[in-house]
């Protein structure tokens, strides 16, 4: 076990020590926001044939020496039927968007540059160029071309690329189950008013609403008091899941219990204490080869310790290609409060100047119980441990929130 260690080692222990998920094969109404598990390879061109891109008429470019030119139709061709004649020197077909274009003909006319000439016969006022509103087969995906590497996540439009190439079905990972378990004897649910020195559970909800956004399956909530037979009862309980996270209690208070329950149980605990604020008595372990979390009950705490550690974790165990959040380099605009010594993630609101540049100012004071800290936040700003308190100018390294 090692305590008190810096930011990097101790999210780098946690997405080395985590399990990757099983596969399972879902169809595409089912695949929407998971990761596939597979690569996949396209077994097709796309598109499959030279189409048109207008509604409008396949010519000869040829034919086009002097305008006005007058072309007879030879055919119709819709989109979904295919050319059942050649383009011949002095004929054009009429062609819809989507239809398989015919054979000697290299250009497509768009209807509003025509008009009717009687007896079958199109008048065109403008000439196409070679090629021109002509959609080559091939152009969007090769035939045998990797389209999604494993890893990927199932994005909208990836749905519809996993349809065009005919993967109905796709192997995906397993989204982890996890287990929010909140303790304290102070906590009471959202829909109970609050009895003297009680307040209500709000890291109980939010992390469960983080795991939904992170890709995973969350429990109903768990509530546990700081009691040492309760919390084993309640981890019992919550062993059914993949991952436990648990909000408060792993502090050295008097009544902090969690760690000590999880000690006794046979965690194996891979540290406790980050160099880091928020978060500092951060744990991290390991129950019958689940990962185990203990934030800190602090809701800033433990908002922003899910986001800098579970959240990375469930991405690993989802195998995502990216487990960590992309920083981005941007310039404070006003003084932050920062002691050496420590990794701050800091709760930041970030714009764009007229030149482009990402400018970034902390959502106000950054106490570990001020929430609205969090809510006003659209990113999470770094500040290494050896800044101290950054004047305006500094460059800091922001990641968006990805909630
Ligand atoms: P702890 O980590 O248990 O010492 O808790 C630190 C602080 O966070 C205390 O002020 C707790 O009352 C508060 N706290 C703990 N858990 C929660 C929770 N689920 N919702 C809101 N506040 C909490
Ligand atoms: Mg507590």
């Amino acid at each position: 076990m090692r305590e008190f260690i810096p930011f990097e080692d101790a999210r780098r222990l946690v997405v080395e020590a985590v399990p990757q998920q099983p596969v399972v094969r879902v169809g595409l109404a089912d695949a929407l926001g998971r990761t596939l598990a597979q690569p996949v390879r396209s077994r097709d061109t796309i598109p499959p044939f030279d189409n048109s891109a207008m509604d409008g008429f396949a010519v000869r470019t040829a034919d086009f020496a002097d305008l006005p030119v007058v072309l007879s139709v030879l055919e119709d061709i819709p989109a979904g039927s295919v050319p059942q004649q050649e383009v011949q020197p002095g004929t054009c077909s009429r062609i819809m968007t989507g239809a398989q274009f015919p054979s000697g003909a290299d250009a497509v006319v768009p209807v509003e540059w025509t008009e009717p000439a009687g007896e079958g016969r199109i008048r065109f006022l403008r000439a196409p160029t070679p090629g021109q509103h002509v959609r080559q087969a091939g152009r969007d995906i090769t035939d045998g071309q990797l389209v999604f590497a494993p890893g990927q996540r199932v994005t909208p439009p990836v749905v519809g690329m996993l349809a065009t190439l005919g993967f109905a079905a796709v192997d995906v990972r397993v989204p982890p189950h996890v287990a929010v378990i909140s303790t304290g004897n102070e906590l009471v649910d959202a829909a109970m008013t609050p009895g003297p020195g009680q307040i209500r559970n709000a890291n109980g909800p939010a992390l469960a609403a983080q795991v939904t956004s992170a890709g995973g399956v969350s429990f109903p909530p768990l509530l546990a008091r700081d009691d040492e037979a309760h919390i084993r009862a309640v981890i019992e309980q919550a062993l059914a899941a993949d991952m436990l996270v648990f909000s408060g209690g792993v502090s050295v208070g008097d009544y902090d219990f969690v760690k000590q329950v999880l000690d006794a149980m046979g965690m194996e605990l891979v540290f406790w204490k980050v160099q880091q604020r928020p978060g500092k008595p951060l744990a991290f372990g390991l129950l019958q080869g689940k990962p185990v979390f203990g934030l800190p009950g602090n809701p800033v705490s433990s908002a922003m310790c899910f986001e800098q550690y579970v959240r990375p974790a469930l991405a690993q165990m989802l195998g995502r290609q990216e487990v960590f959040a992309p920083l981005h380099p941007a310039r404070l605009t006003a003084p932050t409060r920062k002691m050496a010594g420590l990794h701050y993630f800091a709760r930041g609101h970030a714009t764009v100047d007229a030149e482009g540049s990402l400018l970034v100012r902390d959502t106000g004071p950054q106490g570990s119980h001020l929430y609205s800290s969090v809510v006003q936040a659209n990113c999470i700003f770094h500040m290494p441990p050896e800044m101290e308190s950054p004047a305006p100018g500094t460059q800091v390294l922001v990641e968006w929130l990805r909630w």
